[in-house]
């Protein structure tokens, strides 16, 4: 299977570190409001990576952390603790604000059909380990106490910008004019390990430490979650484009230094979804979540189709035209694949040749536009009988998780509602004069073994056969 890996910025070969095992890490959300489809976006991107890796065999431990202490309003340590800002404005408690917004994300989480990782962690349940692995980098002097907190000390680390493709000054964060800079450190670059006095004043969780009573730096749980639950050599961990740096360049520093070898083998990155007016986030006016798809009459699955049309490396960008073309194609698709009498015997030999071209796809560094064409393709193609076309389509689907083959009696509610759906569009088509579109209407209905029938009433179908 090929991966870009960050790391060395190139596509390469993946090798899992034992054989037919692998230990996955993703980047959780911070909980303190609605993932928006932006973030979601991410974990589609990880979950077609994690049923890749099963569909080729292997064993995937997937752990994901959930950040519900420690995350500041800029990654640059500065701003205030965003769960705590959240709580105050919320009239909640930190815990109360983590369970709900964490109920939510999971409920669209699944709605994506995205798989449940083996491990989901928050960050608070681990807090003796971080001060384990901080006293440690104290020890070996990577790490400092400066005004009562703990900071890395980057000039330490030898690779600390390997990560990243930027020049050194881009990356330098606290030193720009608009970011609130810390004069306790000795780097600007230096991160926090462990906040003392600087963010105290409405902390609610805190805990006692050799280093006073305090709370950990964002970095530290994925750090800390990870060797706790996947050892100390990793083959992948993931997130989104911006957690490059700082969080995955300190990451990296903070644990490498700890466990005095490399860690993590390849570095996963999905790009963002933007809106049209640039990039999604959290904390800008109104979200724009799975419910609100749902609120707005779309199928969250059709977001994931939208997703799976486009490479996980290259922006998208979210619009509800977008979105309508992609619904009205995947219904479309689903129509085409349910209407598929299931008859004939498998063909071994067309199977293992579809399937083959399937991996070359999806191993290609998760080709999945590629892998949707091929349904396409497979659906044309008139020497394969319908019993190994739905054999293939139900395994593709392993990976694409779309469900592209339904139980028969939600398949015909669904193929009603888009039938009614179509007359609709070409009743307005005619009232338009639209001519054409209203034939082509009528005659994509038709090869789908759909009749339409002009009565004085208005229009009815019958299914061609019956
Ligand atoms: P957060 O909840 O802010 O910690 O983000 C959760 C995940 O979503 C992280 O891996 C981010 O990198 C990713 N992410 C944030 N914004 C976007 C976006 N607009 N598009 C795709 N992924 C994003
Ligand atoms: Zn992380």
């Amino acid at each position: 299977m090929k991966l870009y890996n960050t790391l060395t910025k190139k596509v390469e070969e993946f090798k899992s570190i034992k054989p037919n095992y692998v230990g996955f890490y993703t980047c959780g959300p911070t909980v303190y409001h609605y993932a928006h489809i932006g973030n979601l976006r991410c974990y589609i991107g990880h979950d077609i990576l994690q049923k890749t890796l099963e569909y080729l065999g292997y064993e995937v431990k997937r752990v994901m952390n959930i950040t519900d202490v420690g995350h500041l309003t800029s990654d640059a340590d500065t701003g205030d603790d965003k769960m705590v800002k959240s709580a105050i404005k919320e009239h909640k408690s930190v815990m109360d604000i983590a369970a709900f917004y964490t109920d939510a994300f999971f409920k669209d989480y699944k709605a994506l059909n995205c798989k449940m990782p083996n491990i989901v962690e928050p960050a608070t349940n681990l807090i003796d380990f971080y001060i384990e692995i901080i006293k440690d980098l104290l020890n070996k002097d990577i790490a400092y106490i400066s005004n009562g907190n703990v900071y890395f000390d980057i000039s330490k680390c030898k690779n600390y910008y390997e990560l990243t493709n930027q020049k050194i000054d881009e990356l330098k964060i606290g030193v720009r004019n608009d970011v609130e800079q810390d004069l306790n450190k000795r780097n600007p670059g230096d991160f926090v390990l462990w906040f003392t006095k600087s963010k105290f004043q409405d902390q609610e969780l805190k805990w006692d430490s050799p280093f006073g009573i305090g709370y950990p730096g964002w970095h530290m749980e994925c750090t800390g979650i990870s060797i706790k639950h996947l050892g100390e050599y990793l083959d992948i961990h993931g997130g989104g484009v911006d957690n490059i740096f700082p969080h995955h360049t300190n990451e990296i520093a903070q644990s490498e230094a700890y466990l005095g070898h490399k860690w993590c083998n390849y570095w996963f990155h999905n790009e963002h979804l933007n809106d049209e007016s640039g990039k999604m986030s959290k904390s800008k006016g109104d979200i724009l979540t799975v419910s609100v798809l749902k609120d707005k009459g779309y199928n969250p699955l059709s977001f994931r189709f939208m997703c799976l049309n486009s490479h996980y490396r290259k922006q998208l960008v979210f619009s509800y035209d977008i979105l309508k073309q992609q619904e009205n194609a995947y219904n479309k698709l689903l129509n085409k694949i349910n209407s598929i009498e299931d008859n004939g015997n498998l063909d071994k030999n067309l199977f293992d040749e579809y399937n083959n071209k399937f991996i070359e796809y999806i191993s290609n560094d998760l080709n999945t536009a590629n892998s949707i064409s091929l349904i396409y393709d497979l659906l044309k193609d008139d020497e394969v009988n319908n019993h190994t076309k739905l054999e293939l389509i139900k395994s593709f689907d392993k990976v694409l998780s779309l469900d592209l083959i339904k139980k028969q009696e939600e398949n015909l509610n669904d193929k009603d509602d888009y039938i009614m759906e179509k007359i609709k569009e070409r009743n307005e088509a005619k009232k338009n004069k639209n001519y054409n579109l209203a034939d082509k209407i009528r005659d994509d209905l038709k090869k789908d073994g759909i009749i339409l029938i002009d009565t004085r009433e208005g229009t009815t179908y019958k299914k061609e056969g019956i």
